[in-house]
């Protein structure tokens, strides 16, 4: 493949990238990483098309705009990432671009050889991949954990090798001094194909990266409560009947707990609903860390809770709904006030025998029972 050719396709997949980013980006314009994308795109494919038309009879400002063009798309990228993970790109990070262009005019005013530019460049873009390798690494906190993750890795560890492979090629030419007139097929890939590789495994893993982390926030809007970050009804219901249906089949002990703040209008009429808000929020942190990990917490309603307790058993309920009150009891809402609830707690029998609305209208009767023997206390 000649130069030329490599280039054009170059050209064609950055626009492409920039298309498909842009048609991101107006689905869903509050997106920033998908907008710096498609300018990254814009600009790496217009500075490498002003690139190969200046390849015959370079000239030196023509050179410096579609260098600057490509470093200014690379920014960019960087800066999409950066946005991706909800973090404000820095300002100075445009330092690099108008260093490389200064280092670049010195270059050529002292007429430096062409081995000597491709390595100012490419220190340039290397450094700009590295940067987002970094910022990926950091994003995720570490080793990748998906197949996405480790596409997106994986595509900038490719970009970077292209990049050394080219200060390999250009140190060979100045220490070696000679500069072939055609480029060698290996310089061919390390300046084109292995770019065009790796430009478009990251840009695709980019996208799905953010697909990724889409699904994931719209799966978690859809099972939790904004206001006590539990579970909501539908997912403690649905993990409930679930464990159920386990606990039946594998004969193990479950039991539900129904949770309702005592007198929690009073609460609201004296101190308004904003205090009942915090106050429901602290309960619910308060039930989460007293239950074990295994043990899931739910916002069944306005100020009531139920919570799953699988293989717990009659003597393990009164247990932990002797744990669960005293833990509220113990506590001082917003530093002063002090809130109690009532609890109560069902079991699978021991013969299996009882359906999910069984057990809820049992854990119900067991509350109410808690409440009319004047609340702050539990009964199973
Ligand atoms: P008790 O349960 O002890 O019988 O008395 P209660 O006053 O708590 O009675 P009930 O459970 O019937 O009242 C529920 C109250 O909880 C009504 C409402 O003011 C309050 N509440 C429900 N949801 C919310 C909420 O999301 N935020 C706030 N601040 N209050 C809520
Ligand atoms: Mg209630
Ligand atoms: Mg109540």
């Amino acid at each position: 493949m000649d130069s030329l050719t490599a280039g054009i396709i170059l050209i064609l997949l950055q626009m492409c990238i920039a298309l498909v980013m842009a048609g991101v980006f107006f689905a869903a314009p509050t997106e920033k990483s998908t907008r710096y994308w498609a300018l990254a795109g814009s600009y790496i494919a217009l500075g490498v098309l002003i690139a190969i038309l200046n390849n015959r009879h370079p000239r030196a400002l023509v050179l410096m705009t579609g260098a600057g063009l490509i470093m200014v798309g690379l920014i960019y990228q960087w800066h999409g990432i950066i946005a991706f993970y909800k973090k404000q790109p820095p300002k100075w990070t445009w330092l690099i671009c108008v260093i490389f262009l200064v280092l670049l005019g010195l270059a050529l005013q002292l007429n430096a050889a062409k081995p000597q530019i491709s390595i100012l460049f490419t220190v340039t873009t290397l450094l700009l991949h590295i940067l987002s390798f970094h910022t990926v690494w950091q994003g995720q906190g570490g080793p990748p954990q998906t197949f996405v993750q480790r596409l997106v890795q994986g595509a900038l560890i490719l970009l970077i090798v292209g990049n050394v492979l080219k200060l390999w090629i250009a140190g060979v030419q100045i220490y070696g001094g000679v500069v072939p007139v055609t480029r060698s097929t290996f310089d061919v890939v390390a300046t084109y194909v292995i770019p065009a590789a790796g430009t478009v495994l990251f840009s695709i893993g980019l996208l799905l990266l953010y697909f990724e982390r889409t699904i994931e926030e719209n799966r978690h809007l859809a099972t939790h409560d904004e206001l006590s970050k539990l579970f909501n009804r539908r997912a403690i219901v649905a993990a409930g009947e679930r464990e159920l249906d386990l606990s039946i089949r594998l004969q193990r002990s479950l039991t539900l707990a129904f949770i309702d703040i005592d007198l929690f209008k009073h609460f609201n009429d004296e101190f308004g609903h904003v205090a009942g808000d915090t106050v429901l929020a602290e309960v619910a942190a308060i039930l989460q860390k007293t239950c074990r990990s295994i043990d899931m917490v739910g916002r069944y309603g306005g100020e009531e809770f139920l919570v799953v307790l699988p293989g717990v058993d009659l003597s393990g309920a009164a247990l932990i709904g002797q744990r669960l009150i005293n833990a509220v009891r113990d506590y001082r809402f917003l530093g002063e006030h002090p809130v109690t609830i009532s609890a109560g707690l069902a079991t699978l029998p021991l013969d299996g025998n009882c359906s999910w609305d069984q057990l809820i209208r049992r854990a119900d009767a067991a509350l109410y029972e808690a409440k009319d023997m004047g609340r702050n206390r539990f009964c199973v």
